[in-house]
């Protein structure tokens, strides 16, 4: 059967949405480091006709009838989980990340207790106590920081801990290059009492695929989207872990009694069979080669657009993300950075860097490799992309951000309205469009 035939007859409005967003995927370069390209055979799972059906509860114990098959596929993805990651527990039902995280903090502490998270200006997630995050209403936030050169600063941690006896800390970030240090954070929680929950979203493909330290040892919880470096579809796991389970040994039947009743109802069969798919290929090892791959390329990507003469948070990256700090060329022009980017047809978001007054103007542009790994490039690619990246900052060297507010909006609005004509970027555009090209994203799926 022809893919998408039966949306062609049905909603054509819809398909030319798929085909166009198709082709921007193919003709661009996806840098954004919490994205990534799922197989083929991930999508089909997800495209199936497990959406149909509703399994409230968990295998052998659901409130619909009809489950027998869903049961089957629930355990086995979640022995998939629990076999890759080495952990003893997991709940392969969070709708994704954020909901898993809050699953946890429920699971764990009562509101209003104390929680402590990395601040999000200093690239931690929102979920974890940030001041836009519902977190922080219901749970007292004492965000810790990193240092000047961008590092995790211990000192203040380790006082912040004495000060407030948190009841849950957080280890895990979103816009942080440096290993996870999940072995001094382990510490500190032990001698604190502290749940330690580890939330390895951005880096869970590359702890499967032994290019970072895994968490397991060091704390209670793990929490993961399956759509980032572990490249299935959008969906969370949690896991506990042996030392979680030593800590109390009710933690897994709390935290399956938080996601169903406590916060969701039918979980999205057909995401949990793409997250088992997503876990088969993560236990190959060609994942392995792959994740090497990524770290491998992140690195030759620093050091290429350090050659360009752009600085980088830290100086470099352990992982698959690099912090590109523009305050050399002016202070907030991550908005700038990230619009022309864009227009040249490199996708990366804008991203505060350590030090950065407004979230709303940050100096910062995170970027990553996962999405252009797994279509094969590698470190000789990186070094033409710090080309055009360093090219397409040229185009911004001459922006100020206003001081005055009103003025700030007109301002952007011009530059945003300029760039449409700016001949360099348009092209490097077409550079960018013949580079990726080179490099097939989904040959296979031809769009009626
Ligand atoms: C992406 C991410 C999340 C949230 O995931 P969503 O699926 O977007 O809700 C949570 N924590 C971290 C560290 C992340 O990077």
């Amino acid at each position: 059967m022809e893919w998408f035939k039966a949306l062609k007859d049905t909603d054509p409005e819809i398909l030319d949405y798929i085909k166009a967003e198709l082709e921007r995927q193919r003709t661009g370069l996806e840098m954004i480091p919490s994205e990534n390209f799922t197989s083929l055979a991930v999508m089909q799972a997800m495209g199936s006709v497990l959406t149909n059906k509703y399994s409230e509860g968990y295998p052998g114990k659901r409130y619909y009838g009809g489950n027998q098959v869903i049961d089957q596929l629930e355990t086995a993805v979640a022995e998939r989980a629990k076999r890759l990651f080495g952990v003893p527990y997991a709940n392969v039902q969070p709708y994704s990340g954020s909901p898993a995280n809050l699953a946890v903090y429920f699971a764990t502490c009562e509101v209003g207790d104390v929680i402590m998270g990395l601040a999000l200006t200093d690239g931690g997630h929102l979920t974890h106590g940030s001041n836009g995050s519902v977190t922080s209403r219901a749970w007292k936030s004492v965000p810790y920081h990193v240092d000047k050169d961008g590092r995790i600063d211990f000192d203040e941690l380790r006082r912040l801990v004495d000060e407030n006896r948190p009841k849950l800390i957080w280890v895990g970030f979103t816009a942080y290059p440096r290993e996870f240090p999940f072995e001094e954070f382990g510490k500190i929680a032990d001698e604190s009492g502290a749940y330690l929950a580890a939330d390895i979203s951005h880096i869970s493909g590359l702890v499967v695929g032994g290019v970072h330290k895994s968490p397991v040892d060091f704390v209670h919880i793990v929490t993961t989207t399956t759509h980032k470096t572990l490249r299935g579809p959008r969906g969370a796991v949690i896991m506990v872990t042996a030392k979680g389970l030593q800590k109390d040994p009710d933690l897994g039947r709390k935290i399956d009694k938080t996601i169903i009743p406590g916060m969701q109802g039918g979980p999205h069969n057909h995401t949990t069979a793409g997250i088992g798919v997503a876990l088969l290929e993560a236990s190959r090892p060609e994942f392995k080669a792959y994740a090497a791959q990524i770290v491998r390329n992140a690195k030759a990507l620093g050091e290429a657009l350090k050659k360009n003469g752009i600085k980088l948070v830290t100086g470099g990256t352990d992982t698959h993300l690099l912090l590109m700090d523009l305050t050399p060329i002016g202070v907030g022009l991550g908005v700038f950075a990230s619009e022309a980017l864009d227009e040249a047809g490199i996708s990366v978001n804008k991203n505060t860097i350590p030090g950065d007054l407004s979230p709303f103007y940050p100096s910062g542009i995170r970027l990553g490799t996962p999405a252009l790994t797994t279509r094969g490039m590698k470190e000789a690619e990186m070094e033409k992309i710090g080309e055009f990246i360093a090219d397409v900052l040229k185009e911004i060297r001459n922006c100020e951000l206003p001081k005055d507010k009103e003025a700030r909006q007109a301002y952007i609005k011009q530059f945003k309205s300029d760039i449409k004509n700016n001949r360099n970027l348009a092209r490097i555009r077409a550079q960018v469009a013949e580079f990726s090209g080179r490099f097939p994203l989904y040959p296979e799926l031809e769009l009626p």
